[in-house]
């Protein structure tokens, strides 16, 4: 964007400092709405943390950083760089836990989504995270774009209620998850979170305030789910809520053959073993396990086994060194307290019976459904306490078709980790199913039923970063001569035809619909879609 961004009501000191960090090779001017033009902040602190985010890779610094109270605001805002004769640039930024600068805007504007949030504004306005019922629906909620899940959860469980769908980790907020899919170990039963949205309320690239579900605004409802935040900033959603379980049993078994591991993932998320969605917490049970992923433990350093019981702890180690690499199925099934500690544990029986782990290394735990869901927290207090939380992170999510898995696991796992020594930082790896999807959505995946997530969850130094990005494209470049038909999750491109490739069948629908939504490219340029 080459502008000059000058509120034209402000006072002299922020005129001056506007002034200082948006002059651009052309200098053309920008004047938002005399209504909004006290929401814009250019302080060195504001413009650094909008420049930075969870991947600290990118660096993008934006011109300036817009703090709204409303929506409506966002749409002025939206609709005035619509209007305007200069090019300009929006990104709505959520808790900024992209890893590729997705959220940022250079020499733009980033919208501070988490400012609707802000406790003064909310006295007067009211929660952003309401409860409600409605014959058609059954339980709903209507949360904030700017929420961060952690939050939604806290919220419905004083309902009794929760979500079904959820992220590993809940500290990003639900219009950054739903730009993108939000995936865990519950997918492969529920869906992805877009799967379990009713209705949102967007503001389009138009800076049009539009309300849209499956059946109203459609086009739009469908564009913006899994959309990178190309078609609208999401103000509201809709999400489905059921009856709260109290309680997990919560258990990782441990395996050292990949073949038998991924056998027994697919065999728990099979249609045979789950019976769609349950309507009481009682009737939590008999549906299989209501979570089932799995990840790695490598001999790359000492694993991470804060999990297990303190005794069993040297014994896994030994497991870890014996076989370099041991695959970790980790299920949970969850139960209300007042009626079934007894009965959970015997379903449990059956729902084990048959699985190939190695005897003696199943381990389980029994917790509230809130510290379960909420698990990656005490993870971030580790890390954090280490310095180990605000490094960068050359992430690598892909997802790979069932049927090529085990070419996949052997030529990545057992040679370039087990063999080669490749860092590969937390590995996540589970199935997960297709018809949970809706293809409608802009989210994109691979063709087969059934598909692996897989996550390298790399962290590096600032300086060697290069080299991890560097072999997650030796991995891609792999899989590309394999003939591995696999799609990218969280996916970052340079060029569009990457993108176009990326979408595959879907990229005419998109770019349709980004001409129908975003004319003139304002939204979420962090993407590299259309800039
Ligand atoms: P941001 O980074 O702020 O934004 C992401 C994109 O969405 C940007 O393009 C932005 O412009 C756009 N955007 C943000 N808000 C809106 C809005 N209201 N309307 C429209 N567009 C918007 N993902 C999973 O699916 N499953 C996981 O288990 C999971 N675990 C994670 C764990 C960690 C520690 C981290 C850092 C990330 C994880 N993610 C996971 C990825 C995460 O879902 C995405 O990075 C998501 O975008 C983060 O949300 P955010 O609010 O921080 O988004």
């Amino acid at each position: 964007g080459n502008f000059v961004l000058i509120p034209k009501y402000l006072t002299t000191v922020f005129i001056v400092s506007i002034f200082l960090v948006g002059l651009s090779e052309e200098g053309t001017t920008f004047f938002p709405p005399k209504d909004i033009a006290d929401k814009f902040r250019n302080d060195p602190e504001t413009l650094k943390l909008a420049s930075t985010d969870y991947g600290h890779i990118v660096h993008e610094i934006p011109a300036t950083v817009f703090h709204p109270t409303s929506a409506n605001e966002i749409a002025t805002l939206v609709k005035s760089a619509y209007n305007s004769s200069v090019p300009i640039k929006i990104a709505a930024r959520g808790h900024g836990h992209s890893v590729r600068g997705q959220a940022m805007s250079r020499n733009g504007v980033v919208i501070n989504m988490t400012a609707l949030n802000d406790p003064d504004h909310l006295r007067k306005a009211g929660s952003r995270i309401s409860v409600s019922r409605s014959p058609s629906l059954g339980f709903y909620a209507d949360v904030g774009g700017e929420q961060l899940w952690i939050d939604v959860l806290q919220t419905t469980l004083t309902h009794g209620l929760a979500p079904v769908s959820w992220t590993d980790y809940l500290y990003l907020t639900v219009g950054g998850t739903l730009s993108n899919a939000g995936i865990s170990g519950q997918t492969f039963r529920f869906g992805p979170q877009i799967s379990n949205v009713h209705e949102m309320d967007v503001i389009t690239g138009k800076g049009d305030f539009v309300t849209c579900s499956a059946k109203v605004n459609s086009e739009l409802y469908y564009a913006v789910l899994g959309g990178l935040g190309q078609f609208g900033i999401i103000t509201r959603a809709r999400i489905a809520l059921e009856p709260a379980p109290k309680r997990v049993k919560w258990l990782r078994i441990l395996y050292t053959n990949f073949s038998q591991f991924s056998k027994d993932q697919e065999r728990l998320i099979s249609s045979n073993n789950i019976n769609g969605r349950s309507t009481t917490s009682s009737s939590h049970k008999n549906y299989g396990f209501d979570y089932v992923e799995g990840s790695l433990l490598l001999n790359q350093g000492p694993p991470d086994l804060s999990f297990y019981p303190k005794p069993d702890q040297p014994r896994i180690s030994s497991l870890v060194t014996k076989y370099g690499i041991v695959f970790c199925l980790e299920v949970a099934k969850y139960y209300d307290d007042h009626t079934a500690p007894i009965t959970v544990d015997k379903e449990l029986e059956v729902l084990l019976k048959g699985l190939g782990f190695v005897p003696g290394f199943k381990f389980v735990k029994d917790v509230a459904v809130v510290d379960f869901l909420n698990r990656v927290a005490s993870e971030e207090q580790a890390l954090r306490s280490k310095g180990l939380w605000d490094i960068p992170h050359p992430w690598l999510n892909i997802f790979i078709p069932k049927s090529r898995i085990l070419e996949f696991e052997s030529a990545v796992f057992g040679h370039m980790i087990l063999k080669e020594n490749i860092p590969a930082g937390l590995v996540l790896i589970y199935p997960t199913n297709r018809n949970k999807w809706n293809d409608k959505m802009s989210a994109v995946i691979p063709e087969e039923d059934v598909f692996y997530v897989v996550s390298m969850l790399r962290s590096s130094g600032y300086n060697n970063w290069e080299e991890f990005d560097a072999q997650n494209k030796m991995i891609l470049k792999l899989c590309v001569r394999m003939g591995i038909k696999f799609k990218l999750y969280l996916s970052h491109y340079e060029t569009q035809e990457d993108w176009r490739n990326h979408f595959g069948l879907k990229w005419a629908t998109f770019q349709d619909r980004k001409a129908q939504f975003d004319p003139k490219h304002i939204l979420a340029p962090g993407q590299t879609i259309f800039n």
